[in-house]
């Protein structure tokens, strides 16, 4: 990873740890007659998702400006990935943590989070993210932990605008990226790399991915449709980071959650093994492929292992 310019050396820090990035680039090309999207392998990192880029850099920055000390605390609200992430980089770092999450989120990441040593609070399913967020932040008041705000913390953008963005940068021919294309859940991902490319001179399009739920249909009354609640990590309305003012251009593209879960089969029967919000991705850069015609060079996520949805619908065929 870039020199964080850490000053206060870590407390052991093995080389597993260093190990997070770089991840390859690589194009891939569903069909013969489908576009070719340029997908960074994020689910090869240590912990199975891009997620521990962010815990490393925000643990990492905070342990800098003495947030954080020997035998300290964590907490964070997340739908899963974010915890397992800062669960493996708090367990190599001999820091406790503590994720809290709505109930409801796949038993496989409870199961990996306490393996790690962490610990679980889960909040009514009802209360769902924001609920988490209430109990994350309460209880860093509470314990004097450290509460790292992954919704709203600037280092979760510019650990991807620094590390990740610049890895894609030095791996796609010429440097030069057309489009973006993100799920977004706090907005790290999308937000980091757009103002990753735009600063190295490219004009890329950043593209939101969102998961939609239609209903009704040609012979009901109505039909309309909502935000899924079927990919988990993608979440609406909650990120302080997913602004326009840092993406000037954005373009948000709807994509039907069950073309999502297929596409992410699609990929697993590929040899790559995803989760939902990859699906979701992969179908998002597909479109703006199309649009953008074959010369363009699209870019997306590939943000965590298969592993953590068996229980789920993904694998319900
Ligand atoms: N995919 C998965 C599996 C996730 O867990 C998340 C975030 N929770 C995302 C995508 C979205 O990434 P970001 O938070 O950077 O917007």
């Amino acid at each position: 990873m870039q020199n964080l310019g850490v000053s206060r050396p870590l407390p052991h820090v093995g080389r597993f740890l260093n190990q997070c990035g770089p991840t390859p680039l690589v194009p891939v090309q569903l069909h013969p007659d489908s576009p070719i999207i340029w997908c960074k392998l994020e689910f090869l990192n240590p912990s199975g998702s891009t997620k521990d880029r962010i815990a490393r850099y925000m643990v990492e920055k905070a342990w800098r400006v003495g947030q954080l000390r020997e035998g300290g605390t964590v907490v964070e609200a997340s739908s899963g990935s974010t915890s397992i992430a800062l669960a493996l980089t708090c367990a190599q770092l001999g820091l406790k943590f503590v994720a809290v999450m709505p109930e409801g989120v796949s038993h496989e990441r409870v199961l990996m989070i306490r393996a790690y040593g962490a610990e679980v609070i889960l909040v009514p399913r009802e209360s769902g993210i924001r609920g988490a967020i209430a109990t994350a932040e309460a209880y860093g008041l509470e314990h004097g932990a450290l509460y790292t705000r992954q919704f709203e913390n600037p280092d979760n953008a510019e650990a991807h605008r620094l590390w990740t963005g610049q890895e894609i940068l030095s791996q796609i021919p010429q440097g030069m990226v057309h489009a973006v294309v993100s799920g977004v859940g706090t907005g790290g991902t999308i937000v980091g790399l757009y103002s990753a490319f735009a600063q190295a001179g490219c004009r890329t399009i950043p593209v939101a991915a969102r998961p939609i739920h239609r209903y009704g249909g040609v012979h009901a009354e109505i039909e309309c449709c909502s935000f899924s609640t079927r990919v988990p990590g993608v979440v609406d309305g909650i990120s302080k980071l997913y602004t326009q003012e840092a993406l000037p251009g954005l373009r948000e593209l709807d994509i039907d959650e069950d073309a999502a879960l297929q596409t992410t089969r699609a990929l697993i029967r590929k040899g790559f093994p995803v989760g939902p919000s990859t699906g979701l991705n992969f179908c998002a850069a597909e479109l703006i492929a199309r649009e953008l015609g074959p010369e363009a060079q699209v870019v997306t996520v590939f943000a965590d292992r298969m592993e953590r949805y068996f229980s789920t619908e993904l694998f319900a065929q």
